[in-house]
């Protein structure tokens, strides 16, 4: 068993940067996280408002710089699922599926999965057609004609990478209007390759070997529409399975946290997506991982922590 200060859980922005700033604190910092460093970002080609960079990062150039960075404040990151975390008198044992963890301290920053969108075809045609990963599979797709569902930020973002393979994409949204944010919606209706097809819920994927379209009901119409691939970005789910019953989570799922980052429990602490009213944008993320750092070091350190006003 190794001990640590702080477990963190989760390498992605969140992650990295409560292991960065934890550990310029003085902190022994140890992070598990079950795919490698970066998390979701890894999947965004281009991420566009991530404070000092114009033009934009790719999301598998900012994961390891990030990594680069918590490493030289001292953090060790392990590759390793954590299963449970448990109390141990004034400890936590972070149970990974490797290693055992005995820590002062966890900040729990393991972020969100897709959510699925639990139609037919979904399924068995993942990997067929279907995909959650635009600036992965994209590229399958040159010339053809591929559809997204989604009509928030992740659809949009993931619609404008596809449209630079694809000959046209299909934009398909359930709602009367995008939920996305204003600039995406600005570059979305000036891409001429992209369809935006409103009031559009989509019912089943169909293929043979691979997706050959999609049936759906549009403005209460039913169609089947023809495509060599799917794209789903219906939004997120916490990642938040193996904390059930150690704390409070609202009934999404999410963990519930004050402005401190404080969990319902002692010593542990929360960033990023996962936690209930995050805005889930990438700086805010970084912003959560900092604050739950000097909040665990302040709790280590005799815990000078104001209590936070109520919202
Ligand atoms: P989201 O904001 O929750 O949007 C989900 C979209 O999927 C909504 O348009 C929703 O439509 C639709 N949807 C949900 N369930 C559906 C279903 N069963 N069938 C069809 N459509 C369905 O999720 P997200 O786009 O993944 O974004 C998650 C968070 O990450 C947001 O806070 C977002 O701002 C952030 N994010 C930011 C960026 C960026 O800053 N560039 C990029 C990606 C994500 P309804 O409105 O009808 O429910």
């Amino acid at each position: 068993m190794k001990d640590v200060d702080v477990a963190i859980v989760g390498a992605g922005v969140a992650g990295l940067t409560a292991a960065m700033v934890a550990g310029g604190h003085g902190c022994k910092v140890a992070v598990l996280d079950q795919i490698g460093v970066g998390g979701q970002i890894g999947n965004i080609e281009r991420i566009r408002n991530w404070p000092g960079f114009p033009d934009g990062i790719g999301g598998h150039e900012l994961g390891p710089l990030l990594h680069q960075q918590a490493e030289a404040a001292g953090a060790e990151v392990m590759l390793d699922t954590v299963q449970a975390i448990k109390r141990a008198d004034r400890h936590f044992i972070v149970h990974g599926m490797a290693a055992t963890l005995r820590a002062r301290a966890v900040i729990i920053a393991a972020g969100s999965a897709l959510r699925p969108l639990g139609i037919p075809g979904e399924t068995e045609f993942r990997g067929k057609g279907v995909s959650h990963c635009a600036s992965c599979d994209g590229g399958l797709f040159a010339g053809r004609d591929v559809c997204v569902i989604g009509g928030g930020d992740s659809a949009l973002d993931e619609t404008l990478v596809l449209a630079e393979h694809a000959a046209r994409v299909t934009l398909l949204h359930r709602g009367a209007q995008l939920d996305a944010q204003q600039t995406l919606r600005e570059r979305i209706a000036a891409c001429a390759k992209v369809e935006v097809v409103p009031n559009a819920l989509v019912e089943e994927i169909l293929g043979d070997d691979t997706v050959t379209g999609v049936r759906l009901r549009a403005g209460g119409t039913a169609q089947v529409r023809r495509t060599a691939g799917v794209f789903i970005y219906v939004g997120l789910e916490p990642n938040t399975a193996f904390l059930r019953g150690l704390l409070a989570l609202d009934v999404c799922g999410h963990i519930k946290t004050d402005a401190n980052m404080r969990t319902s429990v002692e010593g542990i602490f929360a960033a990023g997506d996962i936690r209930k009213s995050s805005v889930a944008l990438i700086a805010a993320c970084a912003g959560d991982g900092a604050t739950a750092a000097v909040s665990a070091f302040r709790y280590l350190d005799g815990g000078r922590i104001v209590a936070a006003p109520t919202p």
